[in-house]
């Protein structure tokens, strides 16, 4: 999910990486734009791939280092999952799906950048070190963001659990990771990104 080593990627805006993950999700699954429900996130994903002309690939968990689920390979247009990652997916497990989510973002946004890269032999930059806005690791995991918890439902979705009375703290993280089926630290940091956006204090 995470190579150190990789390229920058052409500065975008969450906002233009949000329109790109919501064109997505018009064109195949649109009513998750009008109500608050999860994505299909494992058919969605395969039916992008496909447009791009690319396939998942199934890899035991030893081919890939500690860490690292799932790799998108450029050149050959593949999208390499670990095995157990993508049988979480069965199980509508929050990570899994998001990093299905983010390799999708990396082969929408970041496929015709690479081959052009390849073809002026940019040199490879430890993107570690790379400002958010060019580094496509930041620029996947806002598309991941936005494809699993669109804005027009997870708002006003969030807004309602919050003006309830006797809410115990942490019931809305929950109940919104469950309607959208994703990890809670995906919804913590989804909420603050849409506060932020809102000019709302944190
Ligand atoms: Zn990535």
């Amino acid at each position: 999910m995470i190579p150190i080593i990789g390229f920058t990627a052409l500065p975008m805006s969450a906002n233009d990486i949000g329109d790109e993950a919501n064109k997505i999700l018009r064109k195949h699954q649109g009513s998750v734009l009008f109500r608050p429900e999860s994505v299909n996130v494992e058919w969605l994903v395969e039916l992008v791939l496909s447009e791009y002309g690319y396939c998942m690939e199934l890899k035991p968990d030893t081919y890939f280092a500690d860490d690292i689920e799932a790799v998108t390979d450029f050149q050959t247009r593949k999208v390499y999952i670990r095995e157990d990652t993508y049988n979480k997916l069965e199980k509508d497990d929050g990570r899994a799906r998001y990093t299905l989510a983010h390799e999708c973002g990396h082969v929408v946004l970041h496929t015709e950048q690479w081959l052009q890269k390849l073809a002026t032999a940019a040199r490879a930059v430890d993107i570690t070190k790379v400002k958010p806005f060019i580094s496509p690791e930041w620029q996947a995991n806002k598309f991941a963001a936005v494809l699993l918890m669109p804005e027009q439902t997870f708002w006003p979705a969030y807004c309602d659990l919050v003006q309830e009375q006797d809410m115990l703290n942490g019931f809305e993280i929950q109940e919104l990771a469950s309607i959208f089926k994703v990890s809670w630290t995906a919804v913590e940091k989804r909420i603050e990104s849409l506060r932020k956006k809102k000019g709302l204090l944190m």
